[in-house]
C-alpha cells in the first residue's frame, strides 16, 4: 500500500536554509506503524550539528534582515508558507498518514490547519499592539513587543505538522529565528517546512529543522548559550527536565504537557449525541493526543443509556490502514507505545475496572501496532488507569451524583488541559466551566475536533504545562515587552 517510494521524502537536516548531512553522517530509520516496515532513513542531528543551526539562527536573528523587516512584509512570506503547504498538501498528509499512523483524512485536515495557522499569523502581528501609559501630562510611556530571538521548538510525534505549524508560525510572525527539533519517530514532514520557507522567500538560517535524538542533543539545546527559548511539546516528565536543565541560563519556556481530559455529561444532555461525540474525543488520533477526553464523568440517571450508545458508536468506529479512505482510526505509532497501553489494560482489569470493550490487538489486524478502542467501566476516579495519561485508545467512564461532585472529582488530577461539558442548562455548563482547573473547556462539544479551535488560545493549568498556544497568545511566548519612558519636561 505505501507510496513513499514515488517520493523524494527529505531525509536530511535543515540547516542554513539547505538539506545537509549530519556532521557524524548518523542516521535513524523511521517506520510505517501499520506494519513496522522501514520507511526511510533520516539523518540525525548530533550536538555539533546543534551548535552549527544555533549559530546559523543567531546570525539570521542578530545580522539578518529577518527581525528588522516591517511584519507586513514578514507576514507576505508567512502567507506564501501557508500556500506552499496547500500547493504540497496531498503529499505531506500522504507522509504523515505513513509515519504517523494518521487515517488520511485526518492527516489531510491537520495539513490545511496547519496552512490556516500560517494565514493567522501572516496578518496577526500589525494587529499586536503595545500600550501606552497614561502617567500625566509631561510624560509619554509605552510598551513594544520584540521578538524574543533565537527559539528552539521542540515537537512531539502525535501531530507531527500541525504541532510545528502551531510554534513556527507565531515565532516567524514576531521576527525569532527556529530550530524545530521533530521527534524521532516522526521526523518527515516537519523537514517540509524548510523547503516550503526557502520558496516563500524566508532569509537563510531563519528556519532549521533539525531531527535528532532528543535524550541526547534536547538537554543539550535546553542549555545553549545562543538559544533564547525553547517551545516543548510532550510528555510532562521531559517538560520538567528541560526546565530544570535551563534555568541556569534564566532561559523562556514554554511547555505544553500532559492531559486526562474530563468529559462531562449530566442528565439533561443529549445523551445520544454526547456518547457519539465521545469516540472521536477518545479514540481520536488513537487516544494519541493530549486533549483526548479520556475521563468520561456520567450523571447517575443517565449512565446506563449513556455507556450503551458510548460502546455501540465505538464498535462502529473503522480502524484501518491509514491511506484507506474510510478509516477513522489507525494503529498506535510504536510496538512500545502498544505495549504502555496493554499493560495499562491490564493494570485496569486488576484495579477492578469492568472492561466493557476493546482491550486488546483487534483480530483483522494481525501486524502493525493497532490497538482496539477501550472502554472501562465501574471505574473509580482513584484508580491508575483514571488518574495516569495512557495515550491510546482508552477510555474510562465514572458515574457521579452531584454538580458539587463532578466537579471535586475532575479537578482530582494532575492535569488541567481540556474539559468538556454536555447539558442544555446555560446556568450550570457555566457554573462548572469556571469550577474546572483547566486551561480549556467546550460546552456541548469538543473544541479540538472543531477547525475553529486554532484561532483561540491552547494550553494548560497544572501539570499540562504553562503558556498558550495558538490565537494572538501564542505572540506573547515569542516577544519580549520592552518600556518606554519619554520625560518630555524641557
Ligand atoms: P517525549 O516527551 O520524550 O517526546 C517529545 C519530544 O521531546 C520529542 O521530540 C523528543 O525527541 C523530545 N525529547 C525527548 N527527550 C528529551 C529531552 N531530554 N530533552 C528535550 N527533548 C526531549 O515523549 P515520548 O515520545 O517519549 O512519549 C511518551 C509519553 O509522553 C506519551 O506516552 C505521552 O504520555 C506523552 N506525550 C505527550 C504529548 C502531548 O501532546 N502532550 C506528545 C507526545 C508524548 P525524540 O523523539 O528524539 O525522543
Amino acid at each position: 500500500m505505501s507510496d513513499l517510494q514515488t517520493m523524494v521524502l527529505p531525509t536530511q537536516l535543515f540547516l542554513a536554509g539547505k538539506y545537509a548531512e549530519a556532521s557524524d553522517g548518523k542516521t535513524a530509520t523511521v517506520y510505517d506503524p501499520s506494519t513496522n516496515q522501514p520507511l526511510a532513513a533520516v539523518a540525525m542531528a548530533s550536538k555539533t550539528d546543534v551548535d552549527r543551526a544555533a549559530i546559523a539562527a543567531r546570525k539570521a536573528f542578530d545580522e539578518g534582515p529577518w527581525p528588522k523587516m516591517s511584519p507586513y512584509e514578514r507576514g507576505r512570506m508567512i502567507q506564501k508558507i501557508a500556500d506552499g503547504i496547500r500547493r504540497r498538501s496531498e503529499e505531506i498528509a500522504r507522509v504523515e498518514a505513513l509515519n504517523g499512523g494518521k487515517p488520511i483524512t485526518n492527516a489531510r485536515g491537520e495539513v490545511l490547519s496547519a496552512a490556516m495557522v500560517f494565514d493567522y499569523y501572516a496578518g496577526a502581528m500589525e494587529k499586536f499592539f503595545g500600550e501606552s501609559i497614561p502617567m500625566g501630562d509631561k510624560i509619554v510611556d509605552f510598551t513594544l513587543r520584540e521578538p524574543v530571538g533565537v527559539v528552539c521548538q521542540i515537537v512531539p510525534w502525535n501531530f507531527p505538522f500541525l504541532a510545528a505549524a502551531w510554534k513556527v508560525a507565531p515565532a516567524l510572525a514576531t521576527g525569532c529565528a527556529v530550530i524545530v527539533k521533530p521527534a524521532s519517530y516522526t521526523p518527515l514532514t516537519a523537514l517540509f517546512l524548510g523547503e516550503i520557507g526557502n520558496e516563500a522567500g524566508v532569509p537563510e538560517g531563519v528556519v532549521n529543522i533539525l531531527p535528532g535524538p532528543g535524550s541526547e542533543i534536547g538537554g543539550y539545546m535546553a542549555a545553549h548559550p545562543l538559544i533564547d527559548k525553547i517551545a516543548f511539546t510532550g510528555a510532562t516528565t521531559t517538560g520538567a527536565e528541560i526546565l530544570k536543565l535551563s534555568a541556569d541560563m534564566i532561559k523562556r519556556i514554554s511547555l505544553e504537557l500532559g492531559g486526562k481530559s474530563p468529559n462531562i455529561i449530566f442528565a439533561d444532555a443529549d445523551v445520544q449525541k454526547a456518547a457519539t461525540a465521545a469516540v472521536k474525543a477518545g479514540f481520536g488520533n488513537a487516544g494519541q493526543s493530549c486533549s483526548a477526553r479520556t475521563r468520561v464523568f456520567v450523571a447517575r440517571p443517565a449512565h446506563d443509556e449513556f455507556v450503551q450508545a458510548f460502546i455501540g458508536a465505538t464498535e462502529k468506529y473503522r480502524m484501518g490502514h491509514p491511506l484507506d479512505e474510510s478509516t477513522e482510526m489507525g494503529p498506535l505509532i510504536t510496538p512500545s507505545q502498544w505495549e504502555r497501553v496493554k499493560r495499562y489494560v491490564d493494570i485496569g482489569r486488576s484495579e477492578g475496572a469492568r472492561l466493557a470493550c476493546g482491550g486488546q490487538r483487534p483480530r483483522a489486524f494481525p501486524e502493525g501496532n493497532f490497538f482496539a478502542p477501550t472502554i472501562f467501566t465501574e471505574v473509580s476516579n482513584g484508580m491508575r488507569i483514571a488518574q495516569e495519561e495512557i495515550f491510546g485508545p482508552v477510555v474510562v467512564v465514572i458515574p457521579y451524583s452531584t454538580e458539587e461532585e463532578v466537579i471535586r472529582l475532575a479537578n482530582a488530577n494532575d492535569y488541567g488541559l481540556n474539559a468538556s461539558i454536555w447539558t442544555r442548562d446555560i446556568g450550570k455548563a457555566l457554573r462548572v466551566a469556571k469550577g474546572l482547573r483547566t486551561g480549556m473547556v467546550s460546552i456541548n462539544g469538543h473544541s479540538s475536533a472543531s477547525r475553529h479551535g486554532i484561532f483561540a488560545p491552547f494550553g494548560g493549568y497544572k501539570k499540562s504545562g504553562f503558556g498558550r498556544e495558538l490565537s494572538m497568545h501564542a505572540l506573547q511566548l515569542y516577544t519580549e515587552v520592552k518600556n518606554v519612558f519619554i520625560d518630555l519636561a524641557d
